[in-house]
């Protein structure tokens, strides 16, 4: 296969990401060969990007390589892994290399900012497609799983939520200008790893929200067999967000958007001002937006009591 020569290999993916000591082996042979600390577990999660599915046809390809990375990095924040390595599974229409090497750069930068090395991965011919898995590690009681809230605990959200959904929104409607901070918050979105090494051993439960807060809740919900309250009130929104809200009278944008890749996470209520003093110290809020109660499903107050109705509509709510 033409495409997948070693010269393409060599110059945009070996070396990407920090030399790690716990990998005997990256790129460069059949497979990698990876060493885990004795006290440690493997976590793995892969996400496809496909063309005119998951992203714009001619979108920025360093955005793209961010964003592939990106997204397989929230997978890990959301389950309190330490991001150790990656593998990068490419299916590009042609050999473009202007695109490779913004691409490359996108995906390098981020692997830089988290100690991610890329150890492997694979090139073929057909149309684009950007597949990454993401390998982290961590202690078995560090562990964040989706289904372990319990009744009573608090809700919490990082960041704000609806702003990468208000830019897609944007994006398709030609009248509509995308403001730059906007834009970014959907092509290149931040895993909260910091977020998730604070709350780690004092959250019980978390998702990422990548579906939607209301769907991503929805799962942790079912998963933990229990329901929850939230207060409109609370949910934290962007000024561009809010603004959008009070003019439409579209809540179910930050509701029901996806591709935000915030936490959202539970924490009991003696560890909660614990929580708090942890998670002061992070770049951008972290909130809480209600609690975790018996009955099944997810129930809002302050909200306008229309949208209560289209929300349980919605396939993930009951
Ligand atoms: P094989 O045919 O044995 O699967 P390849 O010729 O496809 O191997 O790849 C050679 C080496 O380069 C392997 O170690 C593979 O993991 C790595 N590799 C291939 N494509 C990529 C990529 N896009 N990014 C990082 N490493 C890659
Ligand atoms: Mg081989």
């Amino acid at each position: 296969m033409p495409l997948a020569e070693f010269g393409l290999i060599d110059r945009y993916f070996r070396g990407i990401g920090p030399a790690l000591d716990s990998t005997v082996l990256g790129v460069g042979d059949d497979c990698a060969v990876l060493r885990l600390p004795a006290d440690q577990l493997l976590l793995v999660t892969t996400d496809t990007l496909v063309e005119n599915i998951h992203f714009l046809a001619g979108s920025d390809p360093e955005s793209l390589g961010h964003k592939s990375l990106a997204v397989n990095l929230s997978d890990l924040a959301a389950m309190g892994a330490a991001p150790k390595w990656a593998t990068l599974a490419l299916t590009l229409p042609d050999v473009n290399e202007p695109w490779l090497a913004a691409f490359a750069r996108g995906f390098s930068a981020l692997a830089e900012r988290y100690r991610v090395q890329l150890v492997g991965g694979d090139i073929t011919q057909g149309p684009l497609s950007i597949c990454v898995q993401a390998l982290g590690t961590a202690a078995a009681e560090r562990i964040l799983y989706r289904s372990s809230a319990g009744l009573d605990e608090r809700i919490y959200v990082t960041g704000t939520i609806g702003d990468a959904g208000l830019a897609l929104k944007y994006l398709k409607d030609s009248e509509q200008h995308c403001p730059k901070t906007l834009r970014d918050r959907l092509d290149r979105p931040e895993p909260r790893i910091e977020a998730s090494r604070s709350i780690g051993g004092l959250a019980s439960a978390c998702i990422d929200i990548s579906d939607g807060f209301a769907a991503d809740l929805g799962h942790l919900l079912k998963a933990s067999n229990v329901g929850a309250t939230v207060d409109w009130n609370l949910i934290p929104l962007s000024p561009h967000v809010r603004r959008y809200v009070d003019q439409s009278n579209d809540f179910s944008l930050p509701l029901c958007a996806g591709d935000d890749y915030e936490l959202c996470f539970t924490v009991p209520a003696q560890r909660e001002e614990e929580l708090i003093r942890q998670v002061q110290s992070l770049p951008f809020p972290c909130q809480r937006v209600g609690k975790i109660d018996r009955r099944p499903g997810l129930r809002f107050e302050n909200l306008a009591p229309g949208l209560d109705l289209l929300l349980k509509g919605y396939e993930h709510f009951s």
